[in-house]
């Protein structure tokens, strides 16, 4: 960035010199590292902004660098609300009941190897373990898939398909332990 003519010039630190003359890679490091980004500049000019390290009271900072703790600052653009709240409430609802039916599928592979039976040939298994576990797995991957997407819904939207998301994992698991006992 170029130094603004009008503004006072920031100090920097004197690079150590040995030989006379500085080194050019030092001092336009030296620059580099001392000068503060413009926009940070007005943002803290006259108003108090705490370190996001040490708390100091950053107001007319003059350099891109907190005085106190020295750590290098920089002015960034956030979302006033990142809208992934819902979006995990879902994933994590479907992650629960694709998990549960996935593992049930896994133990029934496991006494299916261990007593050379096929338990995939009753039509309650099907429809209890593995009916489930690909379409909330098709739920989940779906939902992973369309993160951008989901933060667009309106608020009542989002919150909606968060529910139904858990409303599939309750689902799945009552007529498991009824169909299963
Ligand atoms: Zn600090």
């Amino acid at each position: 960035m170029e130094p603004n003519a009008s503004e006072p010039v920031v100090p920097v630190a004197e690079p150590v010199q040995s030989t006379g003359a500085a080194s050019p890679l030092i001092q336009a490091t030296a620059i580099q590292h001392g000068t503060p980004d413009a926009h940070l500049r007005a943002f803290i000019a006259n108003s108090d902004h705490p370190c996001p390290n040490c708390g100091y009271n950053l107001r007319g900072l003059r350099a891109s660098a907190c005085p106190e703790c020295n750590q290098e600052l920089r002015l960034t653009i956030g979302l006033v609300e990142p809208k992934l709240g819902a979006w995990l409430a879902g994933v994590l609802g479907l992650a629960v009941g694709a998990g549960f039916s996935l593992m049930m599928m896994g133990y029934l592979m496991f006494t299916a190897m261990l007593w050379a039976t096929n338990p995939f040939q009753q039509a309650d298994v099907i429809f209890v373990i593995v009916l489930p576990a690909v379409f909330m797995g098709a739920c989940l991957l779906a939902l992973l898939r369309n993160r951008g997407r989901f933060r667009k819904l309106a608020l009542p939207i989002r919150i909606g398909v968060a529910v139904t998301c858990w409303l599939l994992t309750l689902a799945n698991l009552t007529v498991f332990s009824i169909v299963i006992r």
